[in-house]
């Protein structure tokens, strides 16, 4: 009999056990996901240079980190004593909220310096980091004005210079001065005296480096980077701009059957559908 209580007690023991450790197994695996979820990167996540589209650098990176090591070993980010500098590129910790291990960058950290021989693009083992991003079509050489890792935004309600103060950080920040960001001038009814002058990004030439973010005096910046898609909308084909020889050739090159000018909508006449639902 106390032998069999001890079969019993042994018995539940183990199946308590198992049942602990699958209770623990399970919480883990939900610890694991929620981690995971957590993990995935941002929206807003900036990419370092020359970086293919999100889903396929996701898909590309082997998270090996040679683009963050050429980035914090390139000369120029050693200070006079010969002390490392913290570099541009980073990868990403569980706390970052950015995938872990793959590399970005935070411009008001540390923001991309625009290197000539662009450092951390040809050391990429997978192409997540695409040279031929970079590279002059013509000329065949690395060109950093091609770089695009996003667009810079102003917002004009912090900006101090919006309020009439002067400040022109970012426009001085510009490596690409008086191209990317240009200071325009505007009368400042208020005082009836003074002008604005108020920095206006050209998004067609800003290549996200976020020097000017980095610049810029307010406590949380008036100017800041966001990847392309995220800052930008779309037109769409159906717009054309007259005065632009290449938007019309875009529109004059398309097959007709591109062309969709007619839908069901536009059979009728324009005062039957506009009152349809309407009772007199
Ligand atoms: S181009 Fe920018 S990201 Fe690349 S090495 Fe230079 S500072 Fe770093
Ligand atoms: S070098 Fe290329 S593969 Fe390696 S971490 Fe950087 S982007 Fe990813």
């Amino acid at each position: 009999m106390a032998k069999n209580k001890v079969k019993i007690s042994e018995r539940r023991k183990f199946f308590t056990d198992i049942a602990h450790h699958v209770g623990l197994g399970t919480m883990g695996v939900l610890l694991w996901a929620g981690y995971t979820q957590k993990a995935k990167s941002s929206p807003l996540t900036l990419r370092p240079p020359a970086a293919i589209d999100e889903k396929d650098f996701l898909k590309t990176c082997i998270k090996c980190g040679l683009c963050a090591e050429a980035c914090v070993n390139r000369p120029q980010n050693f200070d006079k004593e010969g002390r490392k500098k913290p570099g541009t590129i980073k990868m990403a910790k569980a706390q970052d909220d950015v995938t872990i291990g793959t590399p970005f960058f935070k411009p008001r950290d540390v923001p991309c310096y625009m290197c000539e021989d662009i450092p951390c693009v040809p050391v990429c083992p997978t192409g997540a980091l695409d040279i031929n991003k970079v590279t002059n079509p013509k000329t065949k050489e690395l060109d950093i004005r091609l770089m695009d890792m996003g667009v810079a935004i102003v917002d004009v309600h912090s900006c101090i210079a919006f309020w009439g103060l002067q400040c022109d950080a970012c426009y001085r920040a510009c490596p690409l001065l008086d191209e990317a960001i240009k200071l325009v001038y505007n009368r400042n009814d208020r005082t009836g005296k003074h002008a604005f002058l108020e920095p206006k990004v050209d998004p067609d030439v800003c290549t996200g480096c976020g020097l000017c973010e980095k610049a810029c005096v307010t406590e949380k910046p008036a100017i800041f980077v966001l990847p392309r898609d995220v800052a930008q909308g779309k037109v769409g084909d159906h717009y054309v701009r007259g005065w632009d020889k290449a938007d019309q050739q875009r529109v004059g090159n398309r097959k007709e059957t591109e062309i969709k000018t007619k839908d069901e909508r536009s059979k009728q006449a324009p005062a039957d559908y506009l009152n349809k639902g309407l009772e007199y």
